[in-house]
């Protein structure tokens, strides 16, 4: 089977740092002695090798005992978090990626200038939960009917957007605030280029193969918006986490099939798909 590869795929700056982070980490603190805040990456392979290098996994700060070393991940941490990190002496390394960093700068900014700060994206998300925590009543909107439903009728809105999300769908988002009676709205863009770049090399993928195939964390934001985006130029498209999920129906009458990979899936895993996938 011909199997082409998206230009753009795979571990963005803001992975590979958090992976660098913590690898250095228990280099530096010794295994056992490093725990991240949720998983780091939403990447189940790679987590588990950091795991098995001896990295632990907490849900909240309690599970850090005095000595511990807190690993923040690429999604970053509420205010919240990081006064309890300061309250209880406990060491940090911070993993934040720089671009989650300066939406919750925004966000914060926008407040202090008198704006209603609107947040587009999934209220559900890790990165988002952090972000909206810089300022207070921040309202998370993610389709139209939540626009009606929990926006005000008037006012100013300061509007940012969830970094992995798609510019078509915030674009179409921010169309329809915009035709709502706000006397102001004050857009500043918080959407990541490398995300943005992954997008579009897939929709450019598309138009050559007739199947696609999304590698990525069930989890990931940016590999769930890959697929939809994927789908959505009318390719029948698999979000897989790895070659095991594959199954030989998904290529049956197909001549040619697209590969891609979310931000946090690691090259070996593109590798072996693509490897076994050719051999068919
Ligand atoms: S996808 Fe973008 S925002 Fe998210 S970690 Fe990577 S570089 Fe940072």
């Amino acid at each position: 089977m011909q199997v082409l590869l998206a230009e753009k795929r795979g571990f963005c700056f803001g992975v590979t740092k958090a992976v660098c982070e913590a690898e250095k980490a228990l280099e530096t603190f010794g295994q056992g002695n490093v725990y991240a805040l949720g998983p780091i990456i939403h990447n189940k392979q790679v987590c588990r090798k950091l795991e098995q290098a001896g990295l632990k996994v907490v849900e909240t700060l309690d599970e850090v005992p005095a000595d511990g070393v807190v690993l923040i991940r690429s999604h970053g941490v509420s205010p919240d978090v990081t006064e309890a990190l300061q309250a209880r002496g406990l060491q940090a390394v911070d993993a934040t990626c720089r671009l989650v960093k300066r939406a919750q700068q925004v966000v914060k900014q926008l407040h202090d200038e008198g704006y209603q700060v609107v947040m587009i994206g999934d209220k559900d998300h890790p990165e988002v939960k952090g972000v909206v925590a810089y300022a207070p009543s921040v309202i998370i909107v993610d389709s139209e009917v939540e626009v009606d439903a929990l926006l005000p009728s008037h006012g100013r809105l300061g509007i940012v957007a969830q970094t992995t999300h798609a510019p078509e769908n915030v674009g179409k988002l921010i169309g329809y605030i915009a035709s709502k009676p706000f006397r102001e709205i004050k857009i500043v863009n918080t959407l990541c280029s490398e995300t943005a770049r992954r997008q579009q090399a897939a929709i450019d993928l598309c138009s050559k193969v007739d199947v696609m195939f999304v590698l990525g964390g069930l989890h990931s934001a940016n590999t769930k918006e890959l697929a939809d985006l994927c789908r959505q130029q009318g390719v029948p498209t698999h979000h897989l986490e790895n070659w095991e999920q594959f199954k030989p129906e998904r290529v049956a009458g197909k001549q040619a099939a697209g590969v891609t990979a979310g931000a946090s899936t690691p090259e070996w895993v593109v590798q072996e798909f693509v490897e076994k996938l050719q051999a068919i």
